[in-house]
């Protein structure tokens, strides 16, 4: 059983769960190395899907 943590998107406040490994929705947007660090970097955390998205590769 692994509900994940719920967790507040620090960009826009929304609540979002975060399961914190690789099996996480978080793991499989493609986003680039480079913004990844600078997410880390800014917001210590992970966001939430919308704003993950903002930062995702584009197709
Ligand atoms: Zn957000
Ligand atoms: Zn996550």
């Amino acid at each position: 059983m692994s509900s994940g943590t719920i967790k507040k998107c620090p960009e826009c406040g929304q609540f979002f769960s975060c399961l914190g490994n690789e099996d996480c929705w978080c793991e499989k947007l493609q986003i680039p190395k480079r913004e990844l660090l600078f997410i880390l970097e800014k917001y210590k955390d992970c966001l939430c899907p919308d704003c993950l998205a903002k930062f995702a590769e584009k197709p």
